[in-house]
């Protein structure tokens, strides 16, 4: 009975605050929630736990309660207070729930049994109403958190694939992609190249310009790197001062070219940016090896792993015949 401004266990200002309850009749409600159960939770308490089925729905009355989702903690706990709701999901698909629903503070809740919520919903349109508008409300934070999540996901996946130094791909990049790259060219029947480059006597001009110039020096020659290839090349630091360039869809005689003019660019811009960035004059040398879409038998990480070792020999004989050049195997 509605007595003094108490409607069965809620007080009146409960069942003002309670968004669900929004524009309902208190006698068309009245009997079924004096029928609920109210609940207190001290601080800390678990009121659902991740993976169980809840089949309750909890109006809050008094406090704060926070919901974690379960195994993702990149996605910060989402706080509910007083006037708001919890549970209904898993009263209406029967799911377990996703998220951990704590108490951070003294908090009371009424307990609304599933038969109850159906109750609810069968005598009062306006509580049908408020439930939808609730539902979708909760669906499109869903979703932003969602978007959210999956960004920052990439964002990271992004991160771990790029050297920090040059923006250049890095040796995860390599080993991740560059597998897939031959077996593309295993499948599609056509060459692929790589060139392995090292700068020469890169030692010095860190013992002489030391380490900070050394890395204007790497910035420099990465950038040229990348401005020399193609849109579908790759260019990667492989580790060091030493740098791969990946050549899909490129022959022996077609991989010289741009092999070429990495060097003489490199030679070029060091040259003509010696005083504006206060760094030494430096050259490359390059190994560079072909692989033929006919060269299969071996998995894909093998044939990485000779095509690497090959232009890492031919870089070597490069060095031993006089650096700043290319040498092909
Ligand atoms: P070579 O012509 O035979 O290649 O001689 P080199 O001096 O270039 O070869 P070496 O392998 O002796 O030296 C490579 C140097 O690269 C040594 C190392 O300290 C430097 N180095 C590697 N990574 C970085 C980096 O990130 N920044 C800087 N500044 N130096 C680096
Ligand atoms: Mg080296
Ligand atoms: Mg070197």
């Amino acid at each position: 009975m509605a007595t003094n401004g108490e409607w069965g266990v809620l007080s009146s200002d409960d069942f003002s605050n309670l968004d669900v309850l929004n524009k309902v009749a208190p006698e068309a409600v009245e009997g079924i929630l004096s029928s609920c159960e109210m609940r207190s939770l001290e601080k800390g308490s678990v009121l659902i736990e991740a993976g169980t089925v809840s089949d309750h729905l909890y109006l809050i009355l008094e406090g704060e309660l926070q919901v974690f989702v379960a195994n993702d903690s990149s996605i910060p706990p989402i706080s509910l207070t007083v006037g708001e709701t919890v549970g209904e999901l898993s009263v209406i698909d029967h799911h377990s729930s996703s998220a951990l629903v704590v108490a951070t503070q003294f908090t009371r809740v009424l307990v609304v049994p599933e038969a109850m919520f159906w109750r609810l919903i069968d005598v009062s349109h306006e509580f049908a109403r408020n439930m939808l508008i609730l539902l979708s409300h909760r669906m499109r934070t869903d979703n932003t958190l969602l978007q959210e999540s999956i960004s920052v996901k990439n964002m990271f996946e992004l991160q771990s694939t790029l050297d920090p130094l040059t923006g250049l791909h890095n040796r995860r990049w390599i080993d991740l992609n560059l597998p897939k790259l031959i077996n593309r060219s295993l499948f599609g029947k056509e060459p692929l190249s790589i060139m392995m480059i090292d700068i020469d006597h890169f030692k010095n001009v860190n013992d002489t310009f030391g380490h900070l110039k050394g890395d204007v020096v790497l910035r420099m020659v990465a950038k040229t790197i990348g401005d020399s290839i193609r849109p579908l090349d790759f260019a990667c630091r492989f580790g060091g001062e030493e740098f791969l360039v990946i050549f899909p869809q490129t022959s022996a005689e077609n991989a010289r070219i741009p092999a070429e003019r990495i060097r003489r660019n490199v030679e070029w811009r060091s040259r003509e940016r010696m005083e504006e960035l206060g760094t030494p004059e430096v050259t490359v040398t390059g190994g560079v090896t072909t692989l033929y879409g006919n060269d299969s038998g071996s998995k894909s990480e093998q044939l990485m792993e000779q095509i690497i070792a090959s232009a890492d020999h031919a870089l070597y004989n490069g060095k031993e015949s006089g650096r700043n050049r290319i040498i092909q195997e």
